[in-house]
Formats: structure tokens, sequence, C-alpha cells
């Protein structure tokens, strides 16, 4: 087998059962691999330490399948590695409707790394980010067909990181029933439609269903912002708790409409509504012209730091937003605060609020922390999977 061989000292991280191995800590590659292709992970010293799938277009030029070097990479091993993630869904009661929608796959988390795959009722759709993930597609598509024998497959590679690993962006339908443009699932006694084939990441965002479910908690009687609403999923948790009013800011008429079409689908009030295309920014310093005040405040922004470089820039964007919020509170009132940047850690994070509640002249207090539902879960040797972060924020 090829083989990549690390300089000395740099098989540390991965002794620890970190899967990353940079082009910086490789000395040596033994053979002509292909893009994908398995290898043999050897120390300075020769001795096989991990079994990686070979990424020659990136940085990342290995992501290790397995610690265990006598282990064979192939089909058998992949469906092991799924039948083990849908197992630990199955085992926290996810994903057990007919209509359900959960994420099976979460790439390192659950030891595949490059691989995700969601379940949006009757259709799976995949994403293969990685250059062994794409080396294996046949093989992992073959198996999904096999254990979920009655589910249409939608593979929605269509994503950026795909060109850093030198792949071609991929949206099609690859296997059963073609799947229409709207799906309706169920989360939490809810209903969504939702648009695998352009919507954001795979169509929704399965990782705040704990947090619309506080959300639903905490909305009744209240004048509610959902600030970046997307396709309304906080408003519908919000209008179900009992909101008095929800105001949705979304830069995307496409996706205002998807949200009142949300709220019609739960029966829920849509006059008590508004939908309002606008950047967030500005329209959340228009409010404070006009002295408009909310009770409870969403903000849950895109990513907003995307790189290192980024940082700086974007944690003011989230410093500024947080304390426009801050100010728009009436008295007693709650800001729900994200951000989905795995770059910006929780703790630098808490600060960036504490200071924006400084700036705008607010006591507030932690009530809640919130994080990533549990089909997203962060395994241990892979801290790095945890990037969604929010603070439940009560204020004076
Ligand atoms: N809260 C949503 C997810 C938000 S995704 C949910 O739970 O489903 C981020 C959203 O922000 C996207 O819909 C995008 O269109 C929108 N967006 C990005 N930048 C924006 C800006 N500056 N102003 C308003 N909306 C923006």
């Amino acid at each position: 087998m090829n083989s990549i061989i690390l300089k000395a000292g740099r098989q540390k991280s991965l002794l620890r059962k970190h899967p990353w191995i940079f082009s910086g800590a490789i000395a040596d590659v033994q053979g002509k691999p292909v893009a994908g292709e398995t290898m043999q992970v050897r120390d300075a010293s020769g001795k096989v330490i991990a079994l990686a799938a070979w990424s020659p277009a990136s940085q990342m030029r290995g992501r290790v399948w397995s610690f265990d070097p006598e282990v064979s990479i192939d089909p058998e091993f992949f469906r092991n590695r799924l039948q083990a993630a849908f197992a630990r869904r199955a085992a926290l009661g996810l994903g057990l409707h007919s209509d359900a929608a959960l994420r099976l796959f979460f790439s390192e988390s659950d030891g595949l790394p490059g691989l995700i795959i969601d379940r949006y009722a009757g259709v799976l759709v995949c994403q293969f980010l990685s250059a062994g993930a794409e080396y294996w597609r046949p093989s992992i598509l073959e198996i999904l067909q096999q254990q979920f024998p009655g589910l249409a497959i939608y593979d929605r590679s269509d994503v950026e990181v795909r060109e850093k690993e030198g792949l071609p962006k991929r949206s099609e339908h690859v296997a059963g029933k073609e799947p229409g443009d709207r799906i309706s699932i169920t989360e939490n006694g809810m209903k969504f439609l939702v648009d695998i084939r352009h919507g954001h990441k795979t169509g929704f965002y399965l990782d705040q269903r704990d947090n619309r479910l506080k959300i639903q908690q905490y909305a009744k009687d209240r004048d509610v912002l959902n600030c970046f609403s997307y396709t309304g999923a906080f408003a519908v948790a919000a209008c179900a708790g009992g909101a008095r009013s929800v105001m949705n800011i979304d830069s995307s008429a496409t996706v205002l409409g998807i949200a009142k079409e949300n709220l019609q689908l739960n029966n829920l009030d849509v006059s008590t509504c508004e939908f309002l295309e606008a950047n967030v920014f500005e329209q959340l310093r228009a409010y404070r012209r006009q002295q408009k005040q909310f009770d409870l405040i969403v903000l849950d922004p895109p990513k907003l730091i995307e790189s290192k470089e980024a940082l700086t820039r974007g944690a003011r964007a989230y410093k500024d937003m947080n304390m426009q919020a801050f100010a728009l509170l009436r008295p007693g009132g709650m800001l729900m605060t994200f951000s989905c940047s795995g770059l910006l850690d929780t703790q630098l994070f808490q600060k960036i609020v504490a200071d924006a509640a400084l700036d705008a002249g607010r006591q507030g207090r932690i009530v809640e922390r919130l994080g990533q539902s549990a089909d997203h879960p962060v395994a241990l040797n892979f801290p790095e999977a945890e990037y969604l972060k929010g603070f439940c924020v009560q204020v004076d």
C-alpha cells in the first residue's frame, strides 16, 4: 500500500486520535496514489499508525479512516461505521417517525471525515466533501440503498469546500423516487417545508432543533424579532409558543415566502407575523432611530468567520449586531443570540456579547447556554466539530 511518511514528532495529534494530516507534517509520500486512495500513515520510524484517505489538492493532505492499521478499508468497513452512527441516533430517540428530519451522519464525529447524511422524511441528502468520501461514494450510496430501501437519495455536493479538494460541485438525484421541490417534515410536532435542492446546507438548519423548543418556551405574549429568519423555523416555534407578534427579517425574499408557507402549514395566525426583506445590520439601526422595541430578539446570522484572517472583522460584526439588538429590548426582555462560526469559541463569543451589552448600556444575565442538537455530536477526539453556540440573555 502507498504510504504517507510523517516528519519526526508530527505523529502526536494522530496518537491522540485526531484525524487530520496537514501537508506541513508530511516528510515523504511513497507510491503514486490517486485522489481518495487509502494510504498507510507511518511515523518517522516507519511504524504504521493509521490508514487515511489521500487528498492531493488540499492542504489537508490526509484524513484518517482508522487508527487500527490491521483493519481493511472496504465497503464492509463503511457499512459498519454507517450502521453504528444510525444506531446511535435511534438510541437517542431521534428519527423514529417516518417524516422526521435529522442528521444521520456527521463527518469526523461519526468516524468518516467528509461525509454528511441528512434525512428529510423519505429523502436522504448526502454531501461528499473530501476526496476520500468521493472515492467511496459508489459504495456508500449502495449501502444507503440497502439500509433504507424505501428512501430516495439526493446528492447535494455543491459546496465551496469541494473546490479545495479538487472536486467539481454536484447536485443531483441519485436513487429512488425523484423528490419534489418542497419536502414536508415534522419536528417537535411542528411541520416545515424543506427545499433540498436550493436550500442552505442540505435544506434546513437541523442543528437548531433543540433551540426552537427554547424559543417556543419563552415566546408567550412577546413581541419577537426574528433576525436572519431563513424559512421561519424560529418564527413557527415562537408562534406555536403564543408570541404576540413575530417580525421576520431576511435578505432573501424566497426564504421569507417559505417562512410564510411554514406558518400557514402549522395553522398559525399569519396576521401576527411580518416578513421583511432587508439587511439585518441596517434594519436594527433603523428600528433604533424609530425607537421600536421588542421583548424577544433572535440573532442567528450565517457563518461570519470563514477563516482565521476573518476573525477580527467577524468578531466586530457579531459585536455590532448584538449591541444593536440589546438596545432594542424592552426591560425584562431576552436576547437569543447565536454564532455558528467554529473559529469563534464559546468563551470569546460570550465576551463579545458581554461587550455588546456594555456598549448598549444594558445589564444582562445568561440564563441558558445553547448548542447544536444531539444528531450533530462532538467526538471527544475532534473538538472542531463544536461550532454552534448560543446564549439566552435576560436583560434588566
Ligand atoms: N435562523 C434560521 C437560519 C438562519 S441562516 C433557522 O433557524 O432556520 C442565515 C440567514 O441569514 C439566511 O437565510 C440568509 O439569507 C440570511 N442573511 C445573510 N446575511 C444577511 C443580512 N445581512 N441581512 C439579512 N439576512 C441575511
